[in-house]
């Protein structure tokens, strides 16, 4: 059962949980979306509409933060651990590489694409990689077509939000092959090595925020949305 935070849904599965219903999805030939959901992105659906709808509409919202732990401990919901999208990622591509499912990366720049990739290749001698285009590439329609001819099963997409959900919504249904697609921001960048996760400690306290407000400061006005987000939980029915 998924809850709703704010009319926002998110869904209660762990990693486990969410790629053991992919997997029966994938059976029946059903696409499947994942999206990340945090404050700042339940804040922009109270804004549009469009936002909120794209976020519902999806196949697993996975609470990414520990924002969503928190309003689901004010409400008594159920969501009591996080699925973040890098960890979603690294979990879909240990199942990729396992089942042998082509994967496809579309996002971030080249330099940091390529070198996600071949980390990933380095953990992941097995995994089959259909191809990769970085972030900056304009011409969308032929974009699709090399996707589609690559045989890829799983995408990333790696724009930002709300860029990258827009994108996957706007072209799912010309790449009928593709089951998998997951909006992942950032994940490149950490996967290269580009951007480094919180060290354990912060991320054992679910205080990343924390981590990334130390390192980079201009994302305060960002991260004011927790406090705001909490506060509208907590008036909420
Ligand atoms: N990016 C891209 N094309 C664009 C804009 C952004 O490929 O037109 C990439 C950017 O290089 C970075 C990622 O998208 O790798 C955005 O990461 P960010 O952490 O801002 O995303 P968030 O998870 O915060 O939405």
């Amino acid at each position: 059962m998924k809850e709703k935070y704010l009319g926002v849904h998110v869904s209660p599965l762990s990693y486990e949980g969410i790629i053991e219903d992919l997997e029966g999805r994938m059976a029946h030939g059903r696409q499947s979306t994942i999206i990340a959901v945090n404050p700042e992105k339940v804040m922009a659906a109270q804004r549009d509409e469009q936002v909120k709808k794209l976020i519902n509409s999806s196949t697993y919202q996975i609470a990414d933060g520990i924002g969503i732990l928190l309003a689901a401990r004010l409400k008594g919901g159920n969501i009591n651990s996080r699925v973040t999208g890098v960890d979603m990622m690294a979990n879909l591509l240990k199942f990729a590489e396992e089942q042998g499912h082509p994967v496809y990366f579309y996002g971030a720049k080249e330099e940091v694409v390529t070198k996600a990739i071949s980390n990933i290749r380095a953990t992941h001698p097995a995994i089959p990689i259909a191809g990769y285009t970085n972030g900056y590439h304009k011409d969308e329609d032929a974009l699709v077509r090399k996707i589609r001819d690559s045989g890829a099963r799983i995408i990333f997409v790696a724009l930002g939000s709300p860029k990258q959900e827009l994108w996957i919504q706007r072209n799912m249904s010309k790449l009928p092959n593709v089951l998998v697609f997951q909006g992942v921001g950032g994940s490149f960048d950490v996967f290269s090595g580009t951007v480094k996760r919180a060290p354990e400690l912060f991320r054992k306290y679910g205080i990343e925020w924390l981590y990334r407000l130390l390192s980079s400061p201009s994302r305060f006005k960002r991260q004011l949305n927790l406090p705001i987000f909490l506060m509208k939980v907590m008036r909420s029915r």
